[in-house]
C-alpha cells in the first residue's frame, strides 16, 4: 500500500472531477471521485480518507447534507473537509463552516490557493495525530507514575480531566472534559489560596512552573494529599491559552512515618483537630493527648549509630501501640518525638493511670543489636476540654507538660495545668540565659567539706556549681544542670569545673602541704561522661593544673550504669587507669544495681540524703536500709560516705553504725573558696559549728 494521502473529490460535474484529480495526483496525492453526495456517503463509509473536497451545489444531497452526515462520525480533526462553492455564495461558506467545514475554496478553482489549502488541512490533521498520540503516551506514563493529567484551555475556560485524575478523587469518570470548580471547590480551604497564588505566579510568567501540594475532598469525604504540576502554553503575544499538567497523590508519604509506619505529625494534628471540634460541640465527648520524648536519645544515636538509634525507635513505636491499643491513635511526630490521642481520659485520676502505665512499659531494657540497652522516656498529658479553640491550642500545653515531665528527672509523666505554663516560660528564659552564662563569667563553685566521722578531721572536698544570676540571684544546679544536659552545654560547664576545682586544690595543697591526703570531689554528668573526648580532656586539666590524679575523685550518679553499662564500664575503667578515683553518687534512689556494683572499679558510694535526713525521726525503714548499704559495702571493699548529715543525731547514729565518712550542714555547708581557705588555715574552726544553710 502506498503512503500516499487519500483524498475525495465530490462534484456532480464530471469535467470539474477530473480536472482537479489529474492535478493533485500530479502533486502526489491519491485521488478518488464520487459524483454525488449520496455515492460521497457510501465511500466516506467503506474507504479511509485524508480530506474530502466537497462541492456545495449539487443535485440530490447537497454538500451541505453531506458535511453534516459526515461530521456526524467524524471530528473536523478526523476527517478534514473543504468546500468547494461559487464566490457568489458567501452565506453559504458561513453556514458551511459553521457546521464543521475546515475551510473552502471558491470556483473558478485557483488551483495554487487549493493546494495551499488542502495542505494547510492535511498538516494540521497530522500534527493532531502526533499530539493526540503522545497524549495517549503521555497517559500510559502518567497511569505508570500514578498521576492524573488535566488539560485547561484557558480560553473557553473548560478543563479536560483523564480518568485517572478523577478516580482518584472518587469521582465517576464520565465525561472528561468539566470546569475547573470540579477542581477548586474541592480544595480545602487553607490551601486554595496557596494553590491560586502559584498558579498565577506561573501564568504571569513568574514562576517557571505551576507547582502546589493542596487537600482536596474525596467523594468518601476524607481529605487526600495531593501535589499538582502545570505548565502554560501561549499564543505569540505570550497570552497564556492554555495550561496542562498532572496532578499525583501524595496522601501516604505526606502522612505516614517511614521508619515506624505510624501517622506523622500532619495526621496527627488533622485528627486531633477533629477531636478538638467534636469536644467543642459535645461536651461528653473527652479525650486525652499525651505527648512522649525519649530521653537522652541523642546518646542512643552517638553510642550505637543511627541503625541502632531506629530500631529504638521501632521498638518504642511497637510498645507505645500495644499501651493504645485501638482506643486511640499513636503518632510518631519527628525525631525521638511521640504523640498519642486516646479517649475516653476524663480525669486527672485517669491521666495519672495513663502515666504510669507508660512508664512502666518503657522499663525493660531494649534489645539493640544485641545488646541490652535502657532508655526512658518523659510524658506530657492534657485533657481535652470544650475551651480549647484548636489543635494547636492543646499541642502547646502538652508541650508544656512534656517539658514539665523532664524537668522533674528522667522517665516521669506531668498532667497538663495553667501554672505550669508560666513555669515553664521561666525555664525557656534560663535556658537562654544559661547559654551565655560560662562566657560571662557567671559560674562559681562553691567547696563542701567531707569529714572523717571519728574525728571530724577535713579529709577532702565537694565542688558544688552555682550560678550567679544577674537579675534572679544564685541558682543552684538542680534548676539548671538538666537544662544544661538538654542543650549540651553541660560539657564545656563541666570541663571548667573540672579544671577550676582541681587549679582550686591544686592551690590549697601548695598552700597547705601538710595536708597531703587532701582532694576534691567533682560531679560529672552522664552527658560528659559519654564523650569519647572525655578522658583526654581531663588528661590535659590533669597535667595543665599540675595536681596529682589521686586527689581528684569524679562522682557519677546510678543513671549511667542504666543506659549502657558496657559503655560505661569501659569508661569507668579508663578513667581508673588515669587513677583518679571513683565515686557512685545518690546511692539507692535509683534502681540499685548491686549485682554490677563488683564488677566495676568505684572506690566509694554516697549515700543519698534522703536516707540521712530520715533519721533523725528515727524512721526504721532508712535505719535497716542504711545498716543493709553499710555491710554490702563492706563485702565489696568499698567507702561509704553518708551525704546530707543535718544533726548530731544522725551523724552518731552513722558513726556508730560504722560509717566513716560524711558530709553535710551539720559541718559545713557548701561555701566559697576563701571561706575554704580561712577552714584549712584555722582547722577546728567550723567543721561542726552548728552553722546551717547554704
Ligand atoms: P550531689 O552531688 O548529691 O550534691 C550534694 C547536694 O546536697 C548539694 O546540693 C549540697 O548542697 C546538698 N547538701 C549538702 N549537705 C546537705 C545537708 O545537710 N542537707 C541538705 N538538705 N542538702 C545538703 P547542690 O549543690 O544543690 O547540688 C545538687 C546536685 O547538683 C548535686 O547533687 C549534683 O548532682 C549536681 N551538681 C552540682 N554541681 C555539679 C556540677 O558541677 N556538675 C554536675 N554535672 N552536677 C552538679
Ligand atoms: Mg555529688
Ligand atoms: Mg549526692
Amino acid at each position: 500500500m502506498s503512503n500516499k494521502e487519500l483524498l475525495l473529490v465530490v462534484d456532480d460535474e464530471e469535467m470539474n472531477r477530473q480536472l482537479l484529480s489529474r492535478r493533485l495526483e500530479r502533486c502526489g496525492f491519491q485521488v478518488e471521485v464520487a459524483a454525488g453526495g449520496a455515492e460521497a456517503l457510501t465511500k466516506v463509509g467503506s474507504t479511509s480518507y485524508d480530506l474530502i473536497l466537497l462541492d456545495q451545489m449539487m443535485p440530490g444531497k447537497s454538500g451541505s447534507e453531506v458535511l453534516r452526515e459526515v461530521r456526524d462520525k467524524y471530528s473536523a480533526s478526523e476527517l478534514p473537509v473543504i468546500m468547494v462553492t461559487a464566490v457568489t455564495e458567501s452565506g453559504r461558506v458561513a453556514e458551511a463552516l459553521d457546521q464543521g467545514a475546515n475551510d473552502y475554496i471558491t470556483k473558478p478553482i485557483d488551483f495554487t490557493v487549493a493546494l495551499a489549502r488542502i495542505r494547510a488541512q492535511l498538516s494540521r490533521k497530522q500534527n493532531e495525530a502526533a499530539r493526540r498520540e503522545s497524549q495517549e503516551l503521555y497517559e500510559i506514563a502518567a497511569r505508570a507514575a500514578n498521576c492524573g493529567l488535566w488539560d485547561w484551555d484557558l480560553v473557553s475556560n473548560r478543563i479536560f480531566y483523564s480518568p485517572r485524575w478523577k478516580q482518584m478523587m472518587g469521582m465517576p469518570e464520565g465525561d472528561a472534559a468539566g470546569s475547573p470548580e470540579d477542581w477548586f471547590a474541592k480544595v480545602h480551604a487553607d490551601d486554595l489560596s496557596c494553590l491560586r497564588r502559584s498558579m498565577d505566579a506561573h501564568l504571569r510568567e513568574e514562576a517557571p512552573l505551576f507547582e502546589a501540594e493542596y487537600r482536596i475532598r474525596h467523594s468518601d469525604g476524607h481529605y487526600r494529599w495531593m501535589v499538582a504540576r502545570g505548565l502554560a502554553v501561549r499564543d505569540e503575544r505570550g497570552t497564556p491559552v492554555r495550561m496542562a499538567g498532572s496532578q499525583s497523590d501524595v496522601t501516604e508519604a505526606k502522612t505516614v512515618d517511614m521508619l515506624t509506619k505510624l501517622p506523622n505529625r500532619l495526621l496527627f494534628e488533622e485528627r486531633l483537630g477533629a477531636a478538638v471540634e467534636r469536644c467543642r460541640r459535645d461536651s461528653n465527648y473527652v479525650f486525652a493527648i499525651c505527648f512522649l520524648d525519649l530521653d537522652r536519645f541523642k546518646l542512643v544515636n552517638d553510642t550505637l549509630g543511627h541503625t541502632g538509634g531506629d530500631q529504638l525507635l521501632i521498638q518504642f513505636a511497637e510498645r507505645l501501640r500495644r499501651v493504645v491499643g485501638s482506643s486511640g491513635v499513636v503518632a510518631r511526630l519527628g525525631g525521638d518525638e511521640f504523640a498519642l490521642c486516646i479517649e475516653g481520659v476524663a480525669t486527672p485520676n485517669m491521666a495519672s493511670a495513663l502515666g504510669e502505665r507508660l512508664v512502666r512499659t518503657f522499663r525493660p531494657p531494649y534489645v539493640l543489636e544485641g545488646q541490652e540497652f535502657f532508655s526512658s522516656a518523659s510524658a506530657g498529658i492534657v485533657l481535652s476540654r470544650p475551651s480549647y479553640a484548636n489543635a494547636a491550642e492543646m499541642i502547646r500545653d502538652a508541650d508544656v507538660a512534656m517539658y514539665a515531665a523532664k524537668m522533674r528527672g528522667r522517665a516521669r509523666w506531668a498532667i497538663f495545668d495553667e501554672p505550669m505554663r508560666e513555669r515553664a516560660t521561666t525555664r525557656l528564659e534560663l535556658e537562654r540565659d544559661l547559654r551565655m552564662a560560662l562566657s560571662k563569667g557567671q559560674f562559681v563553685i562553691h567547696y563542701q567539706p567531707r569529714v572523717d566521722l571519728d574525728t571530724d578531721q577535713i579529709l577532702g572536698f565537694e565542688a558544688l556549681l552555682r550560678w550567679k544570676h544577674p537579675q534572679r540571684g544564685v541558682i543552684k544546679p538542680d534548676e539548671f544542670i538538666t537544662l544544661a544536659e538538654e542543650s549540651g552545654a553541660i560539657r564545656d560547664i563541666g570541663l571548667w569545673v573540672l579544671a577550676e576545682a582541681c587549679d582550686q586544690m591544686q592551690k590549697w595543697r601548695q598552700q597547705f602541704p601538710s595536708l597531703t591526703d587532701l582532694d576534691v570531689s567533682v560531679n560529672v554528668s552522664p552527658v560528659q561522661f559519654r564523650d569519647p573526648a572525655f578522658v583526654a580532656q581531663l588528661q590535659q586539666i590533669l597535667t595543665e593544673t599540675g595536681l596529682e590524679p589521686a586527689r581528684l575523685q569524679i562522682e557519677v550518679t546510678e543513671s549511667l550504669l542504666f543506659e549502657n553499662l558496657e559503655e560505661a564500664r569501659k569508661m569507668l575503667f579508663a578513667l581508673k587507669e588515669i587513677g583518679v578515683g571513683l565515686k557512685l553518687d545518690d546511692f539507692a534512689t535509683g534502681y540499685s544495681c548491686l549485682r554490677y556494683l563488683s564488677r566495676l572499679p568505684f572506690d566509694a558510694i554516697k549515700i543519698d540524703r534522703s536516707f540521712t535526713r530520715e533519721l533523725g525521726d528515727s524512721n526504721p525503714e532508712s535505719k535497716e536500709l542504711i545498716r543493709t548499704i553499710l555491710s554490702m559495702a563492706q563485702n565489696l571493699g568499698l567507702g561509704v560516705i553518708a551525704e546530707g548529715i543535718e544533726n548530731r543525731l544522725a551523724a552518731e547514729y552513722l558513726r556508730n553504725q560504722g560509717c566513716r565518712y560524711g558530709q553535710g550542714f551539720f559541718y559545713s555547708p557548701p561555701v566559697p573558696s576563701k571561706d575554704v581557705t580561712e577552714m584549712l588555715a584555722a582547722p577546728g574552726r567550723s567543721r561542726n559549728g552548728e552553722k546551717s544553710g547554704s
